[in-house]
């Protein structure tokens, strides 16, 4: 196992070594970090609980009813005896929500990729991703063994000329997130819906970080641009605004049929944790009913951004709650937020390889569990911080 060790070795010294941080609590958006040596909350600008809903009282309740009707797990995988009605109910839910005809689960957002992707399409055919795409998507196109062709983020004329080329050769598919996680920008959906029409091209749309906080029901920007019926797969996560755990995707009934007899996370893996479905139930519900949660969402954010450009953070923010500021050399990003952690906020570095060389990052990922006053005291502080250190931070 030695070659473990040096590996180890090496990618510390490249500056790439992770290591976890466990929590003793967390709850109201504030951390208590095992081990650490002073014993504090840190506030967290990590989470993706956009809508705080994991502590919403209706999604525990809806959570210990199913966990107290079927138990704590299925024993099985759906296509064996591990089908619950209740599993139904949610994806007709889902349907309805992202005004899809059918939906289908996955055990999370990172399964249904990697099982969705090698279904749809094989050796033969040509995936088009946009370059900051998702990690579980690039693993997906590894897995389906189909010519990968990567465009420039969010560069609609790159990836035409891509399109153009490939003109002909097998199925395409054109692969996009909804809101970027990296960047906290928008893809340009109905301009992509052209561009798939126009090359006979499949689209599929990964909602991961939209899901419960855009559109008149909170379904996502798909909805908002009013293009529902355009995208044939849309792919999204409960675990993130929706405070849950699992993954949905939907589409059409056979597309439904088609991945429930084909996609190989799905049919070799066990059925979620009831648990876990009568939290999701709830928090759709609940995003549904509640579109104040989303205002407020977007109006904390803004108000974040306006902060920060009062603090002296130079540039132009970007349009949501997902705020990254450049810093540019990753050792330098993670030096900034090792001191954010040490003054009390707990933010990721985003270094290469995640984002290309030279354009590191942190990131303030905006929650409901931020209250407005505290936002004013964290942009001060994180400026401060900078000021300090020297670093020369933009949006
Ligand atoms: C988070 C994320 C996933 C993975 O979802 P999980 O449910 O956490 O596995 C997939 N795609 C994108 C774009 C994501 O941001």
């Amino acid at each position: 196992m030695d070659h473990l060790k040096s590996w180890l070795a090496d990618y510390a010294a490249a500056g790439r070594y992770r290591s976890l941080r466990p929590l003793t609590a967390r709850r109201d958006g504030r951390l208590l970090v095992a081990g650490d040596a002073v014993s504090r909350y840190l506030c967290d600008f990590s989470s993706n609980d956009y809508l705080a809903l994991s502590q919403h009282p209706e999604l525990i309740r809806s959570s210990r009813e199913a966990l107290e009707g079927y138990g704590t797990g299925v024993g099985a995988a759906r296509l064996m005896s591990g089908d619950l009605a209740l599993f139904h109910q949610l994806e007709q839910e889902i349907a309805n929500f992202k005004g899809c005809a059918a939906a289908l689960l996955f055990g999370s957002g990172y399964m249904a990729n990697v099982g969705m992707i090698p279904a749809l399409v094989g050796r033969g055919d040509v995936v088009f991703t946009d370059r900051l795409d998702h990690a579980s998507i690039y693993d997906g196109c590894r897995l389906a063994g189909a010519r990968l062709l990567r465009f420039r983020h969010n560069d609609l004329a790159h990836l035409e000329e891509l399109l153009k080329k490939e003109r002909g050769t097998g199925r395409g598919l054109v692969i996009v997130e909804s809101l970027y996680s990296m960047d906290g920008d928008i893809a340009p959906l109905a301009e992509l819906v052209a561009l798939k029409n126009r090359y006979s091209c499949l689209l599929l749309v990964d909602e991961a970080h939209a899901t419960g906080l855009y559109g008149q029901h909170g379904a996502g920007l798909i909805q908002e641009a009013g293009l529902a019926d355009q995208v044939e797969v849309v792919v999204g996560t409960f675990g993130k605004a929706l405070g849950s755990y699992g993954a949905y995707v939907a589409g059409s009934q056979e597309l439904r049929e088609y991945l429930i007899n084909r996609a190989r996370s799905f049919i070799y893996s066990t059925g979620l944790p009831p648990a876990v479905v009568g939290a999701s139930l709830a928090a759709v519900r609940l995003v549904r009913n509640h579109p104040e949660l989303r205002r407020q969402l977007a109006e904390r954010a803004a108000y974040f951004k306006d902060c920060l450009i009062r603090e002296g953070l130079p540039g132009i923010p970007g349009p949501s709650h997902i705020v990254p500021v450049m810093i540019g050399d990753g050792a330098t990003a993670l030096r900034l937020a090792e001191e954010c952690y040490r003054v009390g906020l707990f933010l990721t570095a985003i270094r290469p390889p995640t984002v290309p060389e030279g354009s590191a990052r942190v990131r303030f990922s905006l929650t409901l569990h931020h209250r407005l006053d505290e936002l004013a005291e964290v942009a001060r502080l994180f400026m401060t911080t900078c000021h300090h250190l020297r670093i020369n931070a933009s949006f």
